[in-house]
């Protein structure tokens, strides 16, 4: 049986990081322990009282290995969520070493463990009152007996009060409390330099292609020349890479995408293929967000009572419009951003054609990233030469930049469909 850190492809370093910290951590729980056994023979069993938490001397601090506050950073995919997870399993593993195998590992990856919360925004941003009830919660005693673990997997959606509310239990925090945040980097853009401060920041690299194709088919059970070509064609993505060797749909939409730069053959073309593209990252939003759409909103009027009779009944619907109202502004926010990232997933691989022409014109001995669509960026190279395809791989990633700065997509992909064909 493998442990929870099998998942974190590519990232060895961290890896024995993390598990240096969790045996630390294991440790300051059996100093607490054994601190705590004489009290309590003490008190007696019959007070009936749950003991205080116990602070192991000196608390979980940086010279023990362990600390309270992390940051993990790396690019979209290369696995800060997955490390994470992984970390607060081992620190809820009976054994402290994330074995895999026990009630705290299983419960903890399967996102069911009552000390750990996992905060993912659905939206564009984690808002304060989120923030407040989670900083709030976090700080009761953990009903396991070891660590209270907070998640928060994109806290560069913090908005600026809720990252305030956030500093301040980073900066008092509980004695049994463990922040685990996620982030593409540790730029003030991303996380406050104040917050910053306060954590440990653990920098995930992009996983080699040739580690990505392997957890493909080792866990995944895809075929090797697949995992490899997937791989590849991910860029480092593992979430990515798995989506494209399993998923005939996702396929599909790729090679939409890299059909775009035989396409454009006039201004007319380019409009249309901004539209092609604009559209295609909305069909693909809905369909991942309309199923979860429709089970909250029956979830909801079933709590509120919708078709009760009882004496209840009435009472839960005076609020129940101004819920719904509630739910329906948090589920346009999740499909803006469901949109935004089907977007951008397609904006890296156009540019990942461009580069491809890119390495190809200056004769760099690097692997292409789309083998398939190969003969045609090398066209391409030939056309453009080095220059030109520098600047239509500017032009794509000045699109998501500029999307990235809430330009309006369509605006901005317009704008790049031009500066793609005219070079
Ligand atoms: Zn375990």
């Amino acid at each position: 049986m493998p442990d929870v850190f099998a998942d974190l492809v590519g990232q060895d370093e961290v890896v024995v990081e993390l598990r240096r910290a969790a045996a630390a951590a294991a440790a300051v729980l059996r100093a607490a322990a054994a601190d705590r056994a004489p009290a309590l023979l003490a008190a007696g069993p019959a007070s009936g009282d749950e003991p205080e938490t116990v602070v192991a001397p000196g608390g979980p601090d940086a010279s023990t290995g362990m600390t309270h506050a992390w940051i993990f950073t790396g690019p979209p995919g290369s696995g800060r969520s997955v490390a994470a997870r992984a970390f607060a399993a081992a620190l809820q593993c009976v054994h402290g070493t994330g074995c895999g195998e026990c009630p705290g590992c299983h419960t903890t990856m399967g996102g069911t463990h009552a000390d750990v919360r996992l905060v993912e925004p659905e939206g564009l941003s984690i808002g304060v009152n989120d923030m407040r009830a989670l900083v709030l919660r976090a700080a009761s005693t953990p009903s396991g007996g070891r660590w209270q673990v907070v998640v928060i997997s994109d806290a560069d959606r913090l908005t600026e009060a809720a990252g305030n509310a956030l500093l301040k239990a980073i900066e008092e925090p509980p004695p049994r409390t463990v922040f685990l945040l996620c982030a593409p980097s540790t730029h003030p853009d991303d996380i406050s330099v104040t917050i910053r401060s306060r954590c440990r920041v653990v920098p995930l690299r992009q996983p080699p292609a040739a580690a990505v194709a392997e957890v493909l088919v080792r866990r995944d059970g895809v075929a090797p020349d697949v995992a490899r070509w997937a791989a590849a064609a991910a860029q480092g993505h593992v979430g990515r890479a798995r989506r494209l060797a399993r998923d005939p749909e996702a396929r599909k939409r790729r090679d939409a995408v890299l059909a775009v730069p035989r396409r454009l053959t006039g201004v007319g073309a380019a409009f249309d293929a901004a539209s092609a593209l604009i559209e295609a990252a909305e069909a693909e939003a809905e369909a991942s967000v309309s199923e979860a759409d429709t089970t909250e909103r029956t979830a909801l009027e079933r709590a509120l009572g919708a078709g009760g009779t009882g004496r209840g009944a009435a009472g839960a619907m005076r609020g129940a419009a101004g819920q719904l109202k509630e739910l329906e502004k948090r589920q346009k926010s999740r499909a803006t951003r469901a949109q935004r990232d089907a977007l951008d997933r397609a904006l890296v691989d156009l540019a990942g054609f461009y580069r491809d022409a890119l390495t190809m014109a200056l004769r760099a001995p690097v692997d292409p990233v789309h083998t398939d669509t190969a003969a045609l960026a090398g066209a391409g190279a030939q056309k453009w030469d080095a220059e030109g395809s520098l600047r239509r791989l500017e032009a794509v990633l000045a699109c998501r930049a500029a999307i990235e700065a809430n330009v309006k997509p369509r605006i901005a992909v317009e704008a790049m469909m031009l500066a793609l064909w005219k070079g």
